[in-house]
């Protein structure tokens, strides 16, 4: 049998080579951060790592993590509910709870397992999830896993939502689901009119913070805060492995009774093992630094601020950002190869996306922005995309 199967596989993957879209990895043998060094020797600039924050290597969660190494341990080898609950584990959940204004919160492996383990207990045949068309693929996955009536709307579009919610009446539970920040563009879902619009139609709402946490509003409690709707929606899920310090895990955050229920039904909980008791550890650290003070959700801010109207100035098109995504609009996929080929040449390590990851010839180069980043670093990646960019006639030199 494995011999036909084999033939199938490499016909599959020289397709997807041949059509340019096989994904090779970049190895890198540093701690994650602002300055990477990769296996050729070279040193780079990082600037395609969801390491907002710079917490990915931060002494105080290295520390936090090693000490809980010593004091509970390496794994859990169990799940939650037959020996794998820690007093970590369930500090960290009160302490991101509290971060989003929220009632409780539920651990699991990945945020990938929270989207995917959140719907199904929740809602069934007779109730509606709506959808926005450009949300996670967790997100999609776990719609699907759920026996729902789905509707989609076309992204953060608010005629189109209505549309859907109208449509929507006839199922008992409603919930609009949506992304906080949309990883290709970096716009944020626009909240406020999602809130108003589920209030007319008597919709619950579901926000995904795994871009926005850390990153939006003014003390980086995401999308909520953005838009002073803290506590207000009825369902949060985001990760750990992304601003709040890279490491792995996810969450959902929200109502009581959503998360009690969760713990007796959701499927990725009940059947996966626990996070380890040190990326507990380092997580209640992370909080706990967040909320301590507000250094670096600054110095975030105030770099992607420097960093865009430098690049706007230098006649690059760059998306309209309210994260720390920023794309560079290049149009051409050919174009966002080669200019991520030389960026690399010139130190600065950066990724071209094209379709079908975003829509044909919308092809660009997303910048991520760090608080890890310092102004030197900045001016570096802005010198070396002008001097890219000229050479590629991207803009005019
Ligand atoms: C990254 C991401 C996830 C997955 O998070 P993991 O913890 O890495 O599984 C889920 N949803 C959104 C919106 C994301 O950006």
């Amino acid at each position: 049998m494995y011999t036909k199967f084999q033939q199938f596989l490499q016909k599959e993957l020289t397709d997807i080579e041949n059509a340019g879209l096989f994904k090779k990895e970049r190895i890198i043998v540093s701690p994650q951060g602002g300055k990477i060094a990769l296996q050729n020797g070279k040193k780079v600039l990082n600037f395609c790592a969801n390491n907002y924050l710079g917490l990915a290597n931060n002494p105080k969660l290295i520390a936090a993590a090693k000490e809980a190494l010593d004091s509970h341990g390496y794994g859990m080898a169990s799940v939650r509910f037959i020996c794998g609950t820690s007093d970590l584990h369930k500090k960290l959940e009160e302490k991101i709870a509290e971060f989003f204004g929220m009632e409780d919160t539920i651990l699991y492996a990945a945020c990938f397992d929270a989207n995917g383990g959140v719907f199904e207990p929740l809602l069934s045949e007779e109730d509606a999830i709506i959808s926005d068309a450009l949300n996670h693929a967790s997100i999609i996955d776990g719609v699907r896993l759920c026996k729902a009536v789905r509707y989609r709307y076309a992204n953060a579009d608010m005629a189109d939502l209505e549309k859907q919610l109208q449509a929507a009446q006839a199922q008992r539970f409603r919930l609009i689901v949506t992304d906080g920040v949309f990883s290709m563009d970096g716009n944020v879902a626009p909240l406020d009119k999602i809130m108003e619009l589920a209030e007319k139609y008597d919709c619950m709402v579901m926000i995904d913070e795994s871009h926005s946490a850390g990153v939006v509003g003014k003390t980086g409690r995401g999308v909520t805060e953005l838009y002073n709707k803290r506590g207000q929606v009825e369902i949060i899920t985001g990760t750990l492995g992304k601003a709040f310090g890279g490491a792995i895990g996810g969450f959902t955050t929200g109502k009581k009774e959503i998360i009690d229920l969760l713990r007796q039904r959701s499927r990725p909980y009940l059947f996966s093992n626990s996070i380890p008791p040190l990326v507990a550890a380092a997580g209640i650290k992370m909080v706990e630094i967040m909320s301590e003070t507000n250094e670096l959700q600054d110095k975030l801010h105030s770099n992607t601020l420097y960093f865009t109207e430098r690049m706007i100035q230098a006649g690059f098109d760059i998306k309209p950002t309210q994260s720390a995504i920023c794309a560079v609009m290049l149009y051409d996929a050919k174009l966002s190869q080669d200019m991520a080929a030389k960026l690399q040449e010139e130190g600065i390590y950066v990724t071209g996306f094209y379709y079908p990851v975003v829509p044909k010839g919308q092809a660009r180069i997303r910048v991520q922005i760090s608080a890890a980043h310092n102004v030197e670093d900045l001016d570096a990646c802005i010198e070396a995309f002008t001097k890219v960019g000229k050479e590629l006639g991207v803009i005019n030199g």
